[in-house]
């Protein structure tokens, strides 16, 4: 059963109180707060085992390394990765994909080459393309959703022409919740011979994933999302495409010899590893993966489908808040507006203002925004410790903005 009680507990934060008002947190999907594990990991990290990694033979550079080595283990479970070399850690998606960009597509893409996107990335996964598609001639490709903000996979295996050479598609809309059925496209794509990247940073954090099952070639995931302390993060790499790999940063800990003329670098993952990494976040996260491997993400996912629907109830019965994108099996995630001049911004600081934390914006997807054909909006994202009485909060809070914005 989930305990939704003993969970709410795990997470210290919880019990404090916002301007006075107990704290509603509604914005996991910008980052979610930490269980006392990771803050207990953290904590022990730099009280008692804190020393570099990899570059010392004495008890602490021990310690370190083995904690940090086994989050790669841990990440592998998470994700059902075969192997924990196929993991390579990054301070998260941004540098995931940025990786992927410098360390695999810069050096084997030409002008005219495509990369098919759809409409729903986050701008993580649009920026670091068009970089080569100013530096490279790099063409972007793109994939609309309708007006539920729904991808069709077939569309964007349909997208896949004779010169595309890379999918790149998030598994959940951080706008709409909107899921994308990645293994669909990773089937069609891989019978066109086109690898994927899928942006996890959203997907895994809902639900149980399976990059296997899922057939991608990279899957990228962030730390602070996950329950995780900010700048840890990993990016899964297929066996095949791992080999394919070109250095990225250069520094100590990546190489295996360097002398006045030459250079040799370690092997992967460690080749993509340079400099001293975010030892203690890294820690952190394989303690926040381990929680919520306890916890189970298939009840996790059970959980939100559940605030989800008695979310979507409740926005439904006022017909002056204008949710974008509507899917059956969407995330808990929900963007909004309200009817008449009332600002993302200043509904947020009302809600803020009796505890309710929520993101106003444009959230990283100016693309989605405008096709959606709207600015700044509202988001409401729940994560695993949410309750119905969240979404209660919520609605009052936004019945009061109608009462004072008209
Ligand atoms: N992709 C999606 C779908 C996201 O929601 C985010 C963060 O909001 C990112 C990528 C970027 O993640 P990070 O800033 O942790 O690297």
């Amino acid at each position: 059963m989930y305990d939704i009680d003993a969970i709410r507990r795990d997470f210290p934060i919880l019990a404090r109180q916002v301007n006075g008002k107990p704290l509603v947190y509604l914005d996991n999907g910008a980052s979610a707060q930490k269980p006392q594990v990771v803050i207990d990991a953290v904590t022990q990290a730099y009280s008692l085992e804190y020393a570099n990694v990899h570059r010392g033979l004495h008890t602490l550079s021990t310690i370190a390394t083995e904690k940090y080595e086994a989050v790669r283990g841990t990440v592998a479970r998470f994700l059902n990765a075969s192997n924990p070399n196929n993991v390579i850690f990054t301070s998260g998606t941004t540098e995931a994909i940025n990786l992927v960009s410098y360390a695999w597509a810069a050096p084997r893409f030409a002008a005219g080459d495509e990369i098919v996107l759809t409409v729903l990335e986050h701008h993580a996964n649009i920026v670091p393309w068009h970089f080569l598609r100013e530096r490279q001639g790099v063409v972007l490709k793109w994939v609309e959703c309708d007006a539920n903000g729904a991808v069709d996979p077939q569309a964007v295996i349909d997208a896949i022409g004779p010169r595309t050479r890379l999918v790149a598609v998030t598994q959940m809309s951080n706008v709409t919740g909107t899921r994308v059925d990645v293994a669909a496209i990773c089937a069609g794509a891989r019978q066109k011979g086109v690898p994927v990247l899928v942006d996890g940073s959203q997907g895994a954090v809902h639900g149980p994933v399976d990059v296997q099952a899922i057939g991608c070639d990279f899957y990228a995931i962030t730390g602070h999302k996950l329950y995780g302390p900010s700048g840890s993060g990993a990016l899964y790499v297929a066996p095949e495409r791992m080999g394919e790999l070109r250095p990225f940063l250069g520094g100590g800990d990546m190489i295996e010899t360097v002398t006045r003329d030459t250079v040799t670098y370690a092997r992967p993952p460690l080749m993509l590893e340079a400099g001293t990494p975010s030892i203690v976040s890294q820690t952190g996260f394989g303690a926040a993966l381990t929680y919520l491997m306890g916890v189970g993400m298939p009840a996790i996912a059970e959980h939100e489908a559940a605030l989800r629907d008695y979310a979507r109830q409740e926005f439904s019965k006022r017909n002056w808040v204008k949710v974008q994108g509507d899917t059956p099996d969407k995330g808990a995630i929900f963007s909004f507006t309200l009817d008449g001049a009332a600002h993302a911004h200043d509904i947020s600081t009302v809600l803020d203002q009796r505890g309710i934390a929520v993101r106003a914006g444009t959230h990283c997807a100016l693309p989605l925004l405008q096709h959606l054909g709207v600015g700044a909006t509202c988001r409401a994202s729940f994560g695993m410790y949410n309750t119905t009485d969240d979404v209660d909060a919520l609605m009052s809070g936004l019945d009061l903005c109608r009462d004072l914005f008209g």
